[in-house]
């Protein structure tokens, strides 16, 4: 893949791990950015972090079938997965071309386009709009349904090569090398858009009373720990800590200056990506290496998927399925606590109960999970099994 500019990695990357399997839709993700960060005139369609129902809805609408589209169209036939797995390609080598390649055909650092009002104007359009194919009559079964739609979580993927920062011709957006968030100098800024019209994942958005383009800044302040709530302890952002559903873990990869994730499977975040592989970039093929990962729905078809995920579906999907006794621990670690967690260990337990998925056997332990943070010191313990309380029969009809 070609790029812009020559590698500058940072030091560390923000990146997370979504579970689409377990978002109900509830968009408090959404408000928590919201009310946090685009309250103000100006910023009333702006919605940095969306969730939308898929394969339908889009925010804006329609901003990855177009995105396709556009690389179809300069590549055509041509945008195919092959090869076999390897070091640094963990899933084969892409043979097709990344928004970067097809840009050039055309002059442009990437292809891309500017939506229109209209599409930014409805973020939540077709909210459970299932594909039905007339399958109701026939009922469904797992692993796959013949009616389905899933929720797809969305913020700025802080990618390692943004498309954003190329497209700029005023040099204002820039990745930081302390935690790799991606941000948008409003000094230098002057609307030109290209950022708008060159991210694949359409995340900068543009403010007309302020003239100038703004995007997701992964809370940085709370990311670098200034929040008096954690002590000084790097802090996850708001979005994250917010999900009722518990599908978000967000964490700090070590990053070396090849742009490679430093080998380090204490880190829950590497671990579930690159140990397990359970979870997957978001349309991989654009090019711009994005950092937040996705556990895969087990009930949409797998094609679909694919072309949303990449060839390491299944094996995403078998390692959620039946996780490992190890994944079964570090699954634990959502939502457990706001601080960033560095690393964790697990504590062994008793056998707890047995159970057959596809045909095999899931032991459950009830192991307990340490998370540490970043110096080391222990953040929250967790077991597999939840406790469970009994309310005193006195109290049964009081809240
Ligand atoms: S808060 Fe969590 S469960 Fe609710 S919509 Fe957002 S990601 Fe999904
Ligand atoms: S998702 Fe878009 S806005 Fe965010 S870093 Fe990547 S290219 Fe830039």
């Amino acid at each position: 893949m070609s790029y812009r500019f020559e590698q500058a990695s940072p030091e560390w990357q923000f990146a997370a791990v979504f579970n689409i399997n377990r978002c109900l839709a509830c968009q408090t993700c959404t408000m928590a950015c919201k009310s946090t960060w685009t309250f103000s005139e100006g910023q009333e369609d702006m919605w940095w972090n969306n969730v939308e129902t898929k394969p339908y809805g889009g925010y804006p609408q329609h901003w990855d079938v177009k995105t396709l589209d556009l690389l179809e169209k300069a590549n055509p036939g041509g945008q195919s997965w092959g090869g076999s797995p390897a070091p640094g390609a963990p899933y084969g080598m892409y043979e097709g071309a990344t928004i970067f390649e097809a840009g050039r055909t055309q002059g442009e650092y990437a292809v891309g386009y500017t939506p229109s009002d209209q599409e930014w104007s409805s973020p939540n359009i077709h909210e459970d709009s299932p594909v039905a194919n007339g399958a109701l009559a026939e009922g469904v079964t797992l692993p796959e349904h013949r009616t389905w739609f899933f929720y797809l979580q969305r913020i700025c993927n802080h990618c390692s090569y943004p498309a954003c920062l190329s497209a700029c011709p005023r040099n204002a957006i820039y990745k930081r090398q302390e935690d790799g968030i991606v941000l948008i100098d409003q000094e230098r800024c002057r609307g030109y858009r290209k950022c708008v019209e060159q991210c694949p994942y359409k995340k900068p958005m543009y403010r007309p009373n302020t003239r100038t383009s703004e995007k997701c800044i992964g809370c940085f302040p709370r990311v670098e720990g200034s929040d008096p709530l954690t002590g000084g302890l790097p802090m996850e952002t708001r979005c994250m800590t917010a999900c009722p559903g518990q599908i978000r873990l967000q964490g700090l990869v070590q990053v070396d200056e090849n742009g490679d994730w430093i080998a380090d499977p204490s880190n829950p975040i590497y671990y579930l990506v690159r140990e397990e592989q359970m979870a997957l970039p978001l349309y991989p093929q654009f090019g711009t290496a994005p950092n937040v990962y996705y556990i895969p729905p087990r009930w949409v078809p797998r094609p679909y998927l694919v072309q949303m995920f990449g060839p390491g579906v299944d094996g995403a999907i078998a390692a959620y399925e039946r996780p490992s006794r190890r994944a079964q621990a570090v699954l634990q670690l959502f939502r457990v606590t706001q601080s960033i967690i560095f690393s964790f260990d697990v504590i062994e337990g008793e056998k707890v109960s047995e159970m057959n998925i596809n045909g095999e056997v899931l032991e459950i332990f009830n192991d307990t999970v340490v998370g540490y943070g970043r110096d080391g010191q222990e953040l929250v313990r967790v077991t597999v099994l939840e406790p469970q309380f009994e309310r005193p029969a006195q109290y049964l009809n009081t809240i």
